[in-house]
C-alpha cells in the first residue's frame, strides 16, 4: 500500500496509509483541505490542499470527497444587518394586503418605466 508522507505540528513527520487521510475537494480551491489524526499524538491535523497535493493523494489512493459551496455562501453583503425591527415592520406589512399591492404596483411602474 501506498505511504503518504505528512507532518503533524506537534510531531514532525509521520508517515500514513491512503485509508487514514481524509481529502476534502472543494469548488472553492483555496477551502479544499486534507485531514489525518496523528498515529503519534492522535491529534487531527488538517491542512489546506493546494492542487499538486490533491493530485498526488489521488494518485497515491485517497478518495476525493467533493464539497459544492453554494453560491449563496459566497455573494458579498454591503448596508446594515436586518434587524429584530425589520423583520417586524415585514410581518406588519404583509397584513396589510393593500401595502404590500401598492408596493409591487410601484415596482413594476419602476420596471415599466
Ligand atoms: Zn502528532
Amino acid at each position: 500500500m501506498t505511504t503518504i508522507k505528512a507532518s503533524c505540528p506537534t510531531c514532525g513527520d509521520v508517515e500514513l496509509t491512503p485509508p487514514q487521510v481524509r481529502l476534502v475537494v472543494c469548488t472553492v480551491p483555496a477551502w479544499s483541505f486534507y485531514a489525518f489524526d496523528c498515529p503519534e499524538c492522535t491529534d487531527e491535523v488538517r491542512k489546506h490542499a493546494t492542487e499538486d497535493v490533491v493530485r498526488l493523494l489521488t494518485t497515491g489512493g485517497v478518495p476525493a470527497e467533493r464539497w459544492s459551496v453554494p453560491a449563496e455562501a459566497l455573494e458579498e453583503h454591503a448596508g446594515p444587518a436586518i434587524g429584530w425591527d425589520d423583520v417586524l415592520d415585514f410581518s406588519l406589512s404583509l397584513e396589510t394586503t393593500d401595502v404590500v399591492a401598492a408596493a409591487l404596483a410601484a415596482v413594476q411602474r419602476h420596471h415599466a418605466a
